[in-house]
């Protein structure tokens, strides 16, 4: 288990300070300047060393994604944007981080900022975080007034000006170009790729797009040092990490702990343990509503939490928001709610998403009834075979997954289902 010493949000639940003089206090902002004094080349490299991969899903080492930003400017300036979107279903961790330890993402800001060539950077908060905005602009406007922001921002010699955008509710911003052109004042609809945004990104200009919690912790790793950071973990799977555990656990919370964490121990020191005890446990989503679920049993027993175990078992960390689930749960109603979320939210760009999410959300309706015929569980997962992978942004994937998972592990749960209600509906002459 993580040490109190290791944390590197120490006020996650807001009991502390808020303030910058509470942040200040708890050791943020100490140093800064002459953090950034040490130059880019240092600071990149630092973070490639730490091992830190992208808090927000994908897991793409950080410090490789700022090293593709230009060295030198050809004339445009560079940005860096702040993915503050988080709509991922079961996932609530930066909020915590944006209303009760701000100082730590906005320090992390001007780092990056400098280290990636960017006088401006923009955090895009979701629509519904209201009150996670309010706090966020508080923490702001007080780092401005203390010189943190700004011309020569905290005595480093650079300027840098932070600005927060407020979103209007749609998951897809959370894919990065989208929340670019959403940023742009235009409909939240993803760009093909290439170009990167590394090449022309917001307004056209290089723009790296990083993730609340990736960002927040680059003040704390500089400060203590890549291998410091580089200690927790598993080779590849390295640092500190918060989950956000809900469902079917005694005690759901978010909580900061080391990667590849054993899913059990996660479970058991921190949530009290499974809804009526160990046994009762049927599913486990580890990473957010888009990656596929396990069952209970196999990550009960050989569960690591990190982003190599749960690729190797076919899932994914994603956000690190773990749905628990037990024997209660009605799997296929709840990958069915799924389905219809991502039906919901696709931007209807391409055909396959827009017509794929609607198409596999109405037969999982049927499943759910059990009024389908048993062939059509392969024709499902051949139609979800056929938009993975075929589309614009990750979201046709996201679709995807979770009814692949469902196939995969509680394929029994479907055929009887479909076995049932057909035994229950023969006429009685016929037995
Ligand atoms: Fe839009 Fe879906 Fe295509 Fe993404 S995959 S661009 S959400 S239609």
């Amino acid at each position: 288990m993580l040490d109190d010493k290791d944390r590197i949000f120490t006020n996650l639940y807001g009991m502390g300070d808020r303030t910058l003089a509470g942040a200040k206090a708890r050791g943020h902002w100490d140093g800064t300047g002459d953090l950034i004094k040490r130059g880019k080349e240092w600071i990149v490299q630092e973070m490639k060393d730490s091992g830190l991969r992208g808090r927000g899903g994908a897991g793409f080492p950080t410090g490789l994604k700022w090293s593709f930003m230009p060295k030198e400017s050809d004339g445009r300036p560079s940005y860096l944007v702040v993915n503050a979107d988080e709509s991922e279903p079961g996932t609530c961790k930066d909020r915590e981080i944006m209303r009760h330890d701000p100082h730590t993402l906005i320090e992390g800001c001007l780092i990056a900022s400098f280290a990636m060539g960017a006088h401006a950077a923009y955090i895009y908060i979701r629509g519904e975080y209201i009150r996670e905005k309010e706090a966020f602009q508080r923490a702001l406007d007080e780092a401005y007034d203390d010189g943190l922001l700004g011309k020569n921002a905290a005595g480093s010699g650079w300027d840098f000006d932070l600005y927060i955008t407020h979103g209007a509710g749609a998951y897809i911003c959370g894919e990065e170009t989208a929340l670019l052109e959403s940023l742009e004042g235009k409909k939240g609809m993803p760009r093909l790729k290439p170009p990167f945004p590394a090449g022309a990104g917001l307004y056209g200009c290089p723009t790296t797009v990083n993730n609340v919690e990736s960002i927040a912790v680059v003040p704390t790793i500089l400060r203590r040092g890549a291998s410091w950071f580089a200690g927790f973990g598993r080779e590849n799977n390295h640092g500190t990490k918060i989950f956000a555990i809900s469902g079917h656990v005694n005690r759901p919370c978010v909580v900061e702990e080391a990667m590849s964490i054993p899913f059990e121990e996660l479970i058991d020191k921190h949530c009290g343990g499974i809804r009526g005890g160990w046994d009762n446990l049927k599913a486990v989503v580890p990473g957010g509503s888009s990656v596929p679920c396990l069952p209970g049993k196999l990550i009960r027993e050989d569960g690591i939490m990190d982003f190599d175990w749960l690729k190797e078992k076919k899932s994914g960390l994603g956000t690190a928001a773990v749905i628990v689930m037990d024997q209660s749960v009605d799997m296929i109603k709840a990958i069915w709610r799924f389905a219809a979320f991502y039906k919901h939210e696709s931007c209807g760009q391409c055909t396959p998403c827009r017509e794929g999410t609607g198409w596999m959300m109405r037969v999982m309706e049927r499943l759910v009834r059990g009024e389908a015929e048993i062939e059509e569980i392969d024709m499902l997962l051949d139609v979800t075979k056929q938009v993975e992978g075929h589309t614009i942004c990750a979201l046709g994937d996201a679709a995807a997954w979770p009814i692949q998972g469902l196939i995969r592990h509680f394929r029994d749960e479907i055929e009887d289902r479909i076995t049932h209600k057909r035994a229950a509906r023969k006429p009685v002459a016929a037995e």
